[in-house]
């Protein structure tokens, strides 16, 4: 079974294009300065189309987690069980991702130090997956 993957539409272009450099993005709003993640097509607070790609640290910390023993999307089942991570941004977003090396996952906390990475998928978009580092 294969894995549903990430179809770019053009109001998160941008995120998928900086995540090919290995930048983390989210779209700061040119209007009320409101920063958000996940992209869409008009800011979140005050609906402005008006929004320009910043680079973010790629720094955060471990907000939840959870261990995917049996995964309910079909084409998962080769890769658990693996960490879910609820990470929080230095920046304060919050995104869902995995952990790069699973290795990690024993004694894995809430509030550890993470630091972003890419990994190129399937169809050749890149995802950001977080590594452990000490703080
Ligand atoms: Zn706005």
């Amino acid at each position: 079974m294969t894995k549903p993957m990430p179809t770019p539409v053009h109001w998160d272009r941008g995120f998928w294009n900086l995540a090919a450099q290995g930048i983390l993005s989210a779209q700061r709003c040119q209007d009320c300065n409101h920063l958000q993640h996940y992209p869409r097509p008009a800011c979140g607070k005050c609906l402005s189309p008006s929004r320009l790609w910043e680079h973010l640290s790629g720094l955060a910390t471990v907000y939840s987690f959870t261990v995917v023993r049996r995964p309910f999307t079909p084409g998962f089942d080769d890769q658990s069980p693996f960490v879910l991570l609820d990470v929080l941004l230095d920046e304060g977003l919050r995104l869902l991702s995995r952990l790069k090396d699973e290795s990690q996952a024993e004694g894995l906390g809430i509030g550890d130090r993470l630091r972003v990475s890419f990994q190129q998928i399937e169809n050749g978009l890149h995802l950001p997956y977080f590594t452990k580092v000490n703080a």
